[in-house]
């Protein structure tokens, strides 16, 4: 199971803790990140995180790859709703293709939780299935 970790730079403290929080499934799951997103959780939790480009400089377009690619079974994107991004076209064409290609994805934490339940649940086995 591959996970996509990405959180806007006000989002990152809550990132972190919430990786500190789900270590115990995290450890289950392949990591992928943004570079400095994956250099935080990888600091605080000590978990292998496969780290991107930053996301202005191209990191979100790589994790869409992944995903076009059908390789990325979940998506956490702590977006930050109060500040513009330089990058708001790559944030919406990664958004673009999680709906493209039915990946969950959690835009904040509460939905975030669900997901790591549900996955801890087993509820993202069919995950495995669409990949043959
Ligand atoms: P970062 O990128 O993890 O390198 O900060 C995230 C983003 O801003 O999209």
């Amino acid at each position: 199971m591959n996970i996509a970790l990405i959180a806007h730079d006000r989002k990152k403290d809550e990132l972190v803790n919430f990786a500190l929080a789900y270590k115990h499934i995290f450890a289950k799951a392949r990591l992928f990140a943004t570079g400095t997103t994956g250099t935080r959780v990888r600091e605080a939790t000590g978990l292998p995180v496969h780290r991107f480009l930053s996301g202005p400089l191209g990191g979100d377009q790589q994790i869409g790859a992944m995903i076009a690619q059908n390789e990325m079974d979940l998506v956490l994107f702590f977006r930050d709703p109060l500040m513009a991004q330089p990058h708001e076209p790559d944030i919406i064409a990664l958004l673009r293709l999680c709906d493209v290609h039915n990946i969950p994805v959690a835009t904040n934490i509460a939905t975030a939780e669900l997901l790591m339940k549900g996955f801890e649940r087993g509820d993202l086995a069919w995950r495995e299935t669409v990949k043959g």
